[in-house]
């Protein structure tokens, strides 16, 4: 393996930092994050956690954990603290986070105003008679907080607290960042409409804050350290928390915490996409703020390049590199740089997917690493693989994100791989899609597995070799992973339209892959239908508008790239493409395509309208090249002892799901497999109460 001299060079990220009476044994941080299992997976989650511990963070935290239910931000499922029932998985994660070697560090949330209690049912409270600030704008409103419900919400904080110490966190979180954290309600202006002292100046406005800090530190009385999460800029002006309030914050309060953890804006301002922002994009924000305390800082940044590490530590900017998204895509982050591996490192490509785990309520997902999530429930680790069980030889065909991810999983277990690929270039669709506006970082995910492949001595790799059925047969390969990928339609068939869209002969209609081999609209009028709903429509508009191309962009969605809702890009992608000059038909769809127009359709009213197009861009389904699948399955049994199909040419999705297709099939080779009647993963069910209720027998 090559080793860069780095000869001293990261030593400094390696040093030891003390947070109150603690001493973590790195700058390594990995900040609180949310994963889509929170109560529900337990198990799930703290074998994630001890990867992360393992992988050589030198604190690992939980997400945010409601402390009552008050704080219920169902359907979202992030851990709780209400009582005494919630420690026992609680105590599962923090023992898993201390046995992988980290400080274990609980992130307590009272989340106010953004709490819509559909669980609990209990009546929301915040600063001000407002409605509930929730992603998915609940028709519930929150109540005004009296000086009794602030006794009651000091009184919850401290519970919380002290159930988190005696289950064995080191370091508990007061949190006030992100527009999530209730206590960042009553710091802003925006939502703090007070008259009474805990509203007005900044002083009043930090109130609540100081008191809940205070009796964090007397209620954890030395036995660990206590962390303020703080937004330092909500990027609202003066109509919202900005730089001279947080001055006067840390003015005030810089002593009071053990630790400082500052983030920018909101959750989506925070963790920005490589399309929107670069890594260290924070700095700008943070930068000043530690000559304000003297206690440790903490921020972020995407950060996955040491050397901007070493330079944020060197300039005074933050003592600890916080880390969710690259300890995510690489928990073993720290240990590559502490051994000079730097060309191991599985950079984050800063696509969301992993948010959209939270979003949908499911367990996490990530683009680069396919085990995130998957650590319990099926036995998967980011760095080691069994080794192989035979002395195999297998064909993988095609070299995208699937065939790419098996080849080298399969390498790593010690298995004889050949990758064929028909083209000259590695990488499939991420190769084409990270030539697009915004996308340039999405190489990561062909970088990555390369440098891994280059270094395996049993593996070979073929460009410009397409595979037929007879190559294979003639080459004698007994076992086959298809990985062939799928190809956009050209018909409009997709959700809206589930049988071809009337096209006229004299028609041009073209598709992503079109635009992506370098096509372009014979004229300058295009319509781009996009009813695939993830980014792709939105970034291909974007780049032809920004080619000279009038674009109207018709969807029958009510937003352009709606599924982004859960990537938290949803709102960037709007403006983006409107200020590249796109014209966007929401809620439309087009139902016939003429040679110089096409006819759009409201698609509440069905009222139908030309539209001038000299060219159609099809943003719609795709259809898998499972025509070698077919093929090989076919033959079956003759010399062709196996054969599967993955990632895209199975079904078609996205890179993640292509990625973790190609792991599966690695990890499943010359494996015993349960029958598909049985579910192939380990799950916890919830344990049933002792006793049947029924409300009118409730002595039963
Ligand atoms: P996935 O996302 O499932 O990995 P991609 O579409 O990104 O799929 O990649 C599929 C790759 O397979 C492409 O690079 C394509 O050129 C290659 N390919 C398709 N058919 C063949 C074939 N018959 N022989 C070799 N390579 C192929
Ligand atoms: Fe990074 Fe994407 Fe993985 Fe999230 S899903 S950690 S953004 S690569």
């Amino acid at each position: 393996m090559v080793q860069q001299t780095t000869a001293g060079r990261y030593d400094v990220l390696f040093e030891p930092v003390a947070i109150g009476p603690l001493t973590t044994r790195n700058r390594f941080y990995q900040v609180p994050h949310c994963n889509g299992m929170g109560y529900r997976d337990p198990s799930a989650q703290a074998a994630m956690r001890r990867v992360k511990a393992e992988g050589g963070w030198g604190v690992v935290c939980t997400e945010q954990v409601e402390i009552h239910p008050t704080s219920d931000i169902a359907p979202f499922i992030e851990l709780r603290i209400w009582d005494d029932q919630d420690l026992p998985a609680l105590a599962r994660i923090v023992e898993a986070i201390h046995a992988g070697g980290s400080l274990a560090g609980i992130e307590l949330a009272h989340n106010g105003l953004n709490a819509p209690n559909l669980y609990s049912r209990e009546a929301p409270i915040g600063p001000a008679h407002l409605p509930v600030a929730t992603f998915t704008a609940d028709p519930v409103q929150a109540r005004a907080m009296s000086k009794a419900d602030i006794a009651d919400l000091r009184r919850w904080h401290r519970n919380a607290v002290r159930r988190s110490i005696d289950t064995g966190y080191d370091i508990v979180y007061v949190y006030a960042g992100h527009a999530l954290g209730g206590i960042h309600h009553f710091l802003s202006p925006r939502y703090n409409q007070r008259t009474d002292e805990y509203g007005g100046s900044a002083r009043n406005r930090m109130r609540l804050l100081r008191e809940i800090l205070e009796e964090t530190q007397e209620e954890v009385a030395g036995r660990g350290a206590v962390a303020c999460r703080l937004t330092v800029d909500e990027l609202l002006g003066p109509a919202g928390i900005s730089r001279p309030d947080i001055e006067e914050v840390l003015g005030e309060l810089g002593e009071h915490p053990d630790l400082w953890d500052f983030v920018m804006g909101s959750w989506e301002d925070d963790s920005n996409t490589s399309r929107f922002g670069p890594e260290g994009e924070q700095e700008r924000y943070v930068a000043g703020l530690k000559e304000l305390t003297s206690k440790p800082v903490v921020g972020v940044g995407r950060f996955t390049s040491p050397d901007l590490m070493v330079r944020q530590v060197r300039s005074g900017i933050l003592d600890l590199i916080g880390a969710a998204r690259p300890s995510i895509a690489d928990p073993f982050l720290p240990n590559k740089i502490r051994a000079g591996q730097l060309e191991r490192i599985r950079e984050c490509i800063g696509c969301n997917l992993c948010v959209s785990g939270d979003f949908t309520m499911s367990p996490i997902r990530c683009t680069q690493n396919p085990s995130m999530g998957e650590e319990y429930r099926r036995g998967w680790h980011p760095e080691f693989i069994r080794p192989r069980e035979s002395a195999k030889r297998i064909l993988v065909v095609g070299a995208g994100p699937s065939g790419l991810e098996a080849t080298r999983a399969l390498g790593e277990r010690g298995y004889e791989v050949t990758l064929v690929e028909a083209t000259r270039d590695l990488g499939g669709r991420v190769a084409k899609e990270s030539r697009l506006p915004g996308l340039a970082a999405w190489i990561r995910v062909l970088d990555h597995r390369q440098q891994a492949i280059d270094a395996l001595p049993l593996v070979d790799v073929y460009r410009e070799s397409p595979m037929t059925a007879a190559d294979i047969a003639e080459f004698g390969f007994e076992h086959v992973a298809v990985a062939t990928g799928a190809v956009w339609r050209r018909d409009g068939v997709a959700r809206w339209h589930t049988q071809p869209v009337a096209v006229h002969d004299a028609a041009e209609v073209l598709t992503p892959d079109d635009l992506m081999a370098g096509m372009r609209p014979r004229g300058r009028r295009v319509v781009l239908f996009d009813d695939d709903h993830y980014y792709l429509g939105g970034v291909l508009a974007e780049l032809l508008s920004t080619e000279g191309y009038d674009v109207h962009l018709v969807t029958p969605a009510s937003t352009v790239s709606s599924w982004t809702v859960n990537t938290m890009e949803v709102a960037k992608i709007q403006r983006r493409v409107l200020e590249a000059g796109v014209t966007t038909w929401c809620n439309h769809t087009v139902t016939e395509v003429g040679a110089d127009h096409v006819v759009t359709m409201n698609v509440f009213t069905d009222r139908c309208a030309p539209l001038a197009a000299d060219s159609v861009v099809m943003v719609t389904a795709r259809l898998p090249e499972e025509s070698l699948l077919n093929e090989l399955q076919a033959s079956l049994g003759s010399t062709l002892a196996s054969v599967r199909g993955i990632g895209d040419a199975w079904a078609p999705g996205t890179i993640a799901a292509a990625v973790w297709s190609g792991r599966r099939f690695a990890e499943e080779f010359d494996a015993t497999l349960p029958a598909s009647d049985e579910v192939p993963f380990r799950r916890e069910v919830t344990r049933l109460s002792p006793t049947v209720y029924h409300p009118a027998f409730p002595h039963q």
